[in-house]
């Protein structure tokens, strides 16, 4: 039994075969999916899907490459969807600064945004009880320092884990965890595999990312959760033990850390 903690199930790549690639999921033990929200309508779309299919689970947020066309009622959007009682967190939310605009001239805004934006989602969860899904590229030093000033109030994940070990033990001392994607898998992804063959067993859990970062040997096709086995695999192989034990391991911690029954 695996958990894709991160997947973009809402997303059109999957229009075609939604069902069938679920149903892949559940073969491959992948018995339950969290569908990330990355505008208001993505999140929407999580969280009807998470009331259609029993095994799956949403998160509702706006990504920070989204918060230029997010409405300014996005945070009471974001509550009134949080209301259902299969979300289990808000996100994905944090700070990109691979994907800034263009022109150099509308950059500042835009961090300035996404930082606000970052702040008041971080702030719905802490009003809401809920963790958040963390998304930080090139953006390191300022989404700690963020995250920081609501240490002990929310806990996070900083999914599509990328970093060293020391990057990883840094954020898990702040209470939060990191997970791992297909990007583990590739030849030249070095510093990940030795992160997640080093870092402690119960920090980390296994995601896909899809349709994004599938893992080899189909880097650039089209991914889905399915592939989350593969990833547990890999991840076994490094560390010299069984997937078994990387399913088991991870799934408990996604489950404590999901809380996938609210009250
Ligand atoms: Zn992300
Ligand atoms: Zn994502």
């Amino acid at each position: 039994m695996l958990i894709d903690t991160h997947a973009h199930l809402d997303y059109p790549d999957f229009h075609p075969d939604r069902a069938e690639v679920i149903g892949r999921a559940t073969d491959a033990g992948v018995t339950e999916i969290i569908s990330i929200g990355t505008r208001i309508d993505s999140s929407t779309r999580a969280v009807e899907l998470a009331e259609n299919f029993p095994n799956i689970w949403a998160t509702v947020g706006i990504h920070p490459c989204d918060v230029d066309n997010a409405p300014e009622d996005a945070i009471d959007h974001l509550r009134q969807l949080a209301q259902s009682s299969r979300v289990v967190a808000i996100g994905e939310i944090g700070l990109d600064y691979h994907h800034l605009p263009e022109n150099p001239a509308d950059v500042p805004a835009n961090k300035e945004l996404q930082a606000t934006l970052f702040r008041q989602q971080l702030t719905l969860s802490v009003e809401l009880g809920l963790n958040a899904v963390i998304h930080q590229r090139d953006s390191w030093d300022d989404t700690l320092a963020v995250l920081r000033e609501f240490t002990g109030r929310v806990r996070g994940v900083f999914h599509c884990f990328g970093g060293t070990l020391e990057q990883a033990q840094e954020v898990i001392a702040l209470g939060h965890l990191v997970s791992f994607t297909g990007i583990v898998t590739f030849k030249n992804a070095r510093q990940v595999q030795a992160t997640a063959q080093d870092i402690a067993i119960d920090q980390f859990m296994v995601e896909t990312d899809c349709p994004y970062l599938a893992p080899a040997p189909d880097r650039g096709q089209r991914c889905e959760p399915a592939h989350t086995r593969r990833v547990a695999e890999y991840i076994a192989t490094l560390r010299n033990t069984s997937l078994e034990e990387i399913a088991g391991r991870t799934t408990e911690t996604a489950r404590n850390f999901f809380r996938f029954q609210r009250p």
